[in-house]
């Protein structure tokens, strides 16, 4: 018989130290669809939600999705936010079910102002309303911070495995296959988490190049494999700029029923993630190293690309902190480009003075000047768009964003594009967009901590990451005031 199976999403990855509220505008602003919209909009694609639904074909499942949310990180998610896309899912439990089977795409990391496990608390209002028996099927963001309401409450967890994030669709595909067999009574699945006295680890979770997070993977599969009963291992490596108690990186495990052996594989990996806590694969530059590396390294057939690391919108960086542009500025580099930079106030002054105007104008640094004061700069607008794009991938290839009006002003030897939403800029087309080609230049910098390498590492000569220090998403965790984690905890406390 077809069985009944609700699709929804809803995501945040929330930086508490972030003074930016997310509200229902932030969702609006990079991904908000209901009802038939989601599946118009998200069925082709490599997104969760495609996944989800084309395993409702291959299942013969009839599939029902009100909604999915998706906001660029940020500050705390308000209560109304919450109520709000919350209440879409419960509406439809209760107006179209019951359901057989639920499947969520969830990130892991959502803190709200009411609640500092956002996803044990939308899972907890869905059992009340479905009980305890209809499974639960849910994906994860390899940066989650899993508590242990979310794996008492799911039956199914299962994480990315790939940073950048590449994997959705996979992972989505492998937590239906696991939610079908339930359905067809083959299993009863149950999950657990373990977490060590971590803020940080598994290299921050990098896959890009063998390291800590890849072995620790490979560890899990050969896990999963030799255990009878476990039917999958996951790993997190959390997202260290929230501020709550189960902060930092997990391990969970999704067994037929949870065992004893279930257990001792979870212990066993997060042991290996608590012994590897100190190897990092990356090495940060500071913003004087990485200006004497671009101004020595001569001519180029690519460009050397700057990761502006400490403030990365992706990671809930306000996007408009201006310690690497200004000294790019200062160094008077050539044949550069800098993206992105959250501006709204000088985009609106750049798109009054018009296209090919030269306007005089202060860039960045408004919401916190701790980061980086505004930039007085005399420039030249040399593009003016609407901001709406789709990316080219390798990663959420076929995403449509929408940015709002965005411009390119040229600065001396930098183009800089300045928009009107806060993006992390992991993908060419943010550039191109703009008819600006980061593969014609000497120098290309971009508000991304890793995920630009999906998109940049190919038409690189050399990569540069860039901790400027003071940013919200800044490796030196010990400048934020954390007063909820759990204590002692590595690196704050332990070594
Ligand atoms: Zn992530």
């Amino acid at each position: 018989m077809t069985k009944r199976v609700l699709i929804a999403g809803f995501m945040h990855e929330t930086n508490t130290f972030s003074q930016l509220p997310t509200t229902l505008d932030s969702y609006k602003a990079r991904t908000l669809y209901y009802g038939a919209d989601v599946a118009t909009h998200m069925r082709k694609g490599k997104s969760e939600i495609a996944g989800f639904l084309d395993a409702c074909t291959r299942h013969d499942w009839q599939g029902t999705s009100p909604v999915f949310a998706n906001a660029t990180p940020s500050g705390k998610v308000t209560e109304d936010t919450f109520e709000h896309v919350t209440t879409v899912i419960l509406d439809c439990l209760k107006d179209q079910g019951p359901f057989d089977g639920i499947c969520l795409a969830l990130h892991g990391a959502m803190v709200c102002t009411h609640t500092d496990d956002g996803e044990g608390e939308l899972l907890q209002r869905i059992r009340a309303v479905i009980g305890p028996d209809v499974p639960i099927a849910v994906t994860l963001d390899l940066h989650a911070n899993i508590t242990d309401r979310m794996a008492e409450l799911a039956d199914i967890m299962v994480i990315y495995r790939t940073y950048p994030h590449v994997d959705q669709y996979e992972v989505a595909t492998q937590a239906a296959n696991l939610l079908q067999r339930t359905l067809l009574g083959e299993i009863k699945p149950r999950s657990l988490v373990v977490r060590g006295q971590m803020l940080d680890g598994a290299d921050h979770g990098r896959t890009t190049s063998p390291g800590p997070m890849t072995e620790v993977l490979q560890l899990a599969k050969a896990g999963v494999a030799a255990t009878p009963g476990v039917l999958a291992a996951s790993v997190a490596a959390g997202f260290p700029w929230a501020d709550t108690p189960d902060t930092g990186p997990s391990v969970v495990v999704v067994g037929n029923g949870i065992s004893d052996s279930c257990k001792q594989l979870a212990d066993r990996l997060i042991a290996e993630i608590w012994r590897s806590r100190n190897r990092v694969t990356l090495e940060l530059q500071t913003i004087d190293q990485a200006i004497a590396a671009v101004t020595a390294a001569g001519e180029r057939r690519a460009p050397i690309v700057l990761a502006d690391f400490a403030d990365n919108p992706g990671g809930g960086g306000y996007g408009d902190g201006t310690r690497l542009l200004k000294a790019m500025i200062d160094a008077g580099l050539q044949d550069a480009a800098f993206g992105l930079l959250y501006d709204p106030v000088a985009v609106r002054t750049c798109i009054e003075q018009g296209l090919g105007a030269h306007v005089v104008v202060a860039i960045g640094g408004k919401i916190d000047g701790r980061y980086g004061e505004p930039i007085p700069v005399t420039g030249h607008v040399v593009a003016v768009t609407d901001g709406s794009l789709r990316l080219q991938g390798p990663m959420m290839a076929g995403t449509r964003i929408e940015m709002g009006p965005t411009v390119v002003l040229r600065v001396g030897g930098i183009d800089i594009f300045m928009t009107s939403g806060r993006f992390q800029l992991y993908d060419l087309n943010f550039f191109q967009h703009a008819n600006l080609d980061p593969r014609t230049k000497a120098v290309v910098a971009v508000k991304s901590a890793h995920h630009f390498r999906a998109a940049f590492a190919p038409i690189a000569s050399e990569i540069i990451v860039v901790d400027g220090g003071g940013g919200l998403t800044s490796r030196n965790y010990k400048q934020l005031s954390y007063e909820k984690v759990r204590r002692p905890v590595f690196p704050l406390d332990l070594d």
